[in-house]
């Protein structure tokens, strides 16, 4: 960890181990061994970040020692009120590409779940 520039991942990482962790012992999993993540733009999550929060938590760790993590990068995604015009913002285009009205509303982007894991 340098200076605390991981923190962010770390601590969505802990959350997601934790939901991992509630959901496995529901289901009387003993070992985890794939999991996918689905990480949306706008949470500012750096999958490598992701990847290595993932590692330093999977360690001395039973159920999930050697698990694998696979994250699907969602893009920010805008609807305009005006026009009803979906477009995919890379770049924060909060004006829109069609009518260059204002008046747009985010809808996706922000997402942070597991969608799957396999386990035994
Ligand atoms: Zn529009």
């Amino acid at each position: 960890m340098n200076g605390g520039e991981n923190m962010h991942e770390l601590s969505l990482m802990e959350s997601v181990v934790k939901q991992l962790r509630a959901s496995a012992a529901e289901n009387d999993i003993k070992k985890i061994t794939r999991v996918l993540l689905v990480v949306g733009k706008m949470t500012m999550a750096v999958p490598d970040a992701l990847q290595f929060a993932f590692e330093v938590l999977q360690k001395e760790d039973e159920l999930l020692k050697g698990a694998v993590l696979e994250i699907r990068e969602e893009p920010v995604r805008c609807e305009c009120k005006d026009c009803g015009h979906l477009y995919e913002a890379p770049n924060y285009e909060f004006l829109c590409p069609s009518c260059s009205g204002p008046n747009v509303k985010i809808v996706g982007g922000r997402e942070l779940y597991i969608d799957f894991y396999e386990g035994d």
